[in-house]
């Protein structure tokens, strides 16, 4: 084993300066600063299959997949192609085209839904949806669960997770603002229940259920670290609909990730609406919402409900997400493939924590994965409270160790790393060559 030399990072450092100079904390994105992490967050040059190139010329295997859009693994010659064919017949038109058509029939034919809205990206999405929740039943409040992230829409700003769930207090009880410059009135609309506590929502319920317009949820968590619901859990959800709330599915993280028919179809849901982006749009700006044709027919201009976007739609989008979906379902083993590889990866991961000492507790459903640095057994975080437990600064160490050692692993101890087709044997085999090397650095061997 040779000595770890860390790569050189002159180049990110020079465009971090000058981009701290033009945009707030020189990102677009909070989670790319690294602030939860340290160090310079690499600005990254190119990505094909697996891999992440940085600007100073630095190869990562690469387990953020963009947050999961990615799932075929990056400028796939299928998605590459669609994009350039649709480039040739312009960029943009502001009035319908057929592209937009194949997507919504593949798309609810695959989510067996009856219609579906395109906007331009998850938090357009989740945000209609919850407006044409409150349009159709003609109730004010929602319910969402705590680190749950849901974009950033003003009324979904409340408990969120994500690069919010650095900045949450830990206070349980009144909804809190998890941003400034959300309104409390705003927020008072929006009451926050346990993820995997299914008594605590059926308690919500019984209280406020008839005020209720919608319950949003992400059917597998993604935004505070992977938390799976049980099974419980998930009936109590269902029981919202009885009091006349809209069940709202978030996939946008596990629409089209988790199975063809996302965690809907995996775990069996039965939801009113679904929202949908990431993957939809294969690596370009798509988001979109869907449901029964009685609910969206809702929609303006079908119904009262406003909801509008100049892009919606957009061309070469609908050519991405189209050509992404299509090889998604010609390809029946895929799902299998991505699991087996992410399984192989988590035990992998659980072997070679036990045999460093390192306190870990690895939860993984399909080609998600997260390892929370605590001590509790495998599988048994569930919720944002078990994951707050986590210590955040042995995960800062280890994703240091990795992102040395050329592994690219996502910058927070609260989100899901998402493996894609690209990844092979090859990559698995070096990551967990370098996990152990991490694992042993904390150790300080
Ligand atoms: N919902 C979920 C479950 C998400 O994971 C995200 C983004 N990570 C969003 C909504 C917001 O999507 P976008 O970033 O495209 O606005």
């Amino acid at each position: 084993i040779t000595a770890q030399t860390s790569p050189p990072t002159e180049r990110s450092e020079a465009l971090f300066t000058r981009a701290r100079t033009v945009t707030p904390g020189g990102v677009n994105s909070p989670v790319r600063a690294f602030k939860s992490v340290g160090g310079t967050p690499r600005f990254i040059r190119e990505a094909h299959g697996a891999y992440l190139t940085d600007a100073d010329g630095t190869r990562f295997i690469d387990y953020i997949g963009s947050w999961g859009p990615m799932i075929l693994g990056h400028d796939h010659p299928a998605v590459r192609e669609a994009i350039s064919d649709a480039l040739q017949y312009g960029t943009s038109f502001g009035a319908p085209g057929e592209r937009e058509v194949e997507l919504a029939e593949l798309v609810t034919r695959l989510t067996h839904t009856d219609k579906v809205r395109f906007t331009s990206s998850g938090t357009e999405a989740t945000m209609s949806a919850l407006r044409l929740a409150r349009g159709f039943t003609g109730r004010k409040l929602i319910v969402k669960f705590r680190g749950n992230y849901h974009g950033h829409a003003d009324g979904l700003l409340v408990e969120a997770g994500s690069g919010l769930m650095t900045n949450l207090d830990g206070g349980l009880g009144a909804a809190a603002p998890s941003s400034a410059g959300v309104p409390e009135e705003y927020a008072a609309l929006t009451l926050v229940s346990e993820y995997n506590d299914p008594q605590g929502l059926d308690t919500l319920m019984a209280e406020r259920g008839a005020e209720v317009a919608a319950v949003i949820f992400e059917p597998v968590v993604g935004n505070a670290g992977v938390l799976i619901p049980t099974p419980e859990f998930l009936e109590a959800l269902h029981r919202v609909q009885n009091a006349g709330a809209l069940l709202i599915a978030d996939e946008v993280m596990t629409g089209f990730r988790l199975s063809l028919n996302g965690a809907t179809g995996r775990l069996g849901l039965r939801p009113d609406l679904i929202c949908w982006g990431k993957i939809i749009g294969g690596g370009l700006p798509v988001g979109a919402y869907g449901g029964r044709a009685e609910v969206m027919d809702f929609v303006s201009p079908q119904g009262p409900v406003y909801q509008a976007g100049t892009l919606s739609g957009n061309p070469l989008a609908m050519a991405a997400g189209l050509a992404t979906l299509r090889t998604l379902e010609a390809d029946p083993d895929l799902y299998t493939r991505l699991e087996t590889y992410t399984t192989r990866l988590s035990d992998g991961l659980k072997t070679l924590a036990a045999e460093a000492g390192v306190p870990v507790s690895v939860n993984q459903i399909g080609s998600m994965l997260t390892p929370f640095f605590q001590d509790a057994p495998h599988g048994s975080v569930r919720s944002y409270t078990d994951a707050a437990r986590s210590d955040t600064r042995a995960f800062a160490a280890w994703f240091q160790g990795l992102l040395s050692r050329g592994i690219y692993w996502a910058p927070s101890q609260f989100e899901s790393i998402f493996v894609s087709a690209a990844h092979t044997g090859v990559e698995l085999d070096a990551t967990l060559q370098a996990v152990r090397a991490a694992l042993a650095d904390l150790n300080g061997t």
